[in-house]
């Protein structure tokens, strides 16, 4: 399951975070997924509960926001989104390389160049009292 593997290596990441500013608890975690990325944000926040289960990062308020897609068009060098309704195409499908269309010349020699990442946008993290 492609989203619980990633939910255990967020959470590995914002505990390693987490215990590096000696925190107690984390209390939100902002995450920005590629739209290229297949995972579904629902499936993601329930892997995540999970994965962390017995961690720092239990209970934390998991955001999600989308990061669109880009590609580059190796014939006319474009750079951006794709073009939406180009097509009919299942992209969550299809093989991932050269399925896009380029919007502006209509080449398909595109290539994927962002929104395949996940990444950890934020973090927040409750600290021990100072006394
Ligand atoms: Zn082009």
């Amino acid at each position: 399951m492609h989203e619980f593997s990633t939910a255990v290596g967020v959470v590995d990441t914002v505990t390693d975070v987490a215990k590096k500013h000696h925190a107690i608890k984390i209390n939100k975690i902002e995450l920005v997924v590629g739209e290229f990325t297949m995972l579904n944000a629902e499936q993601l926040i329930f892997a995540f509960e999970i994965a962390s289960e017995g961690t720092l990062a239990h209970g934390a308020e998991v955001v999600i926001s989308e990061q669109k897609g880009q590609i580059e068009c190796q014939e006319c060098k474009y750079s951006g989104d794709i073009e939406k309704q180009s097509k009919d195409v299942d992209h969550f499908v299809v093989d991932m390389t050269n399925i896009f269309e380029c919007p502006k010349c209509h080449s398909s020699k595109t290539k994927i160049s962002g929104g395949r990442d996940i990444y950890i946008n934020n973090i927040q993290v409750e600290l021990p009292d100072e006394k």
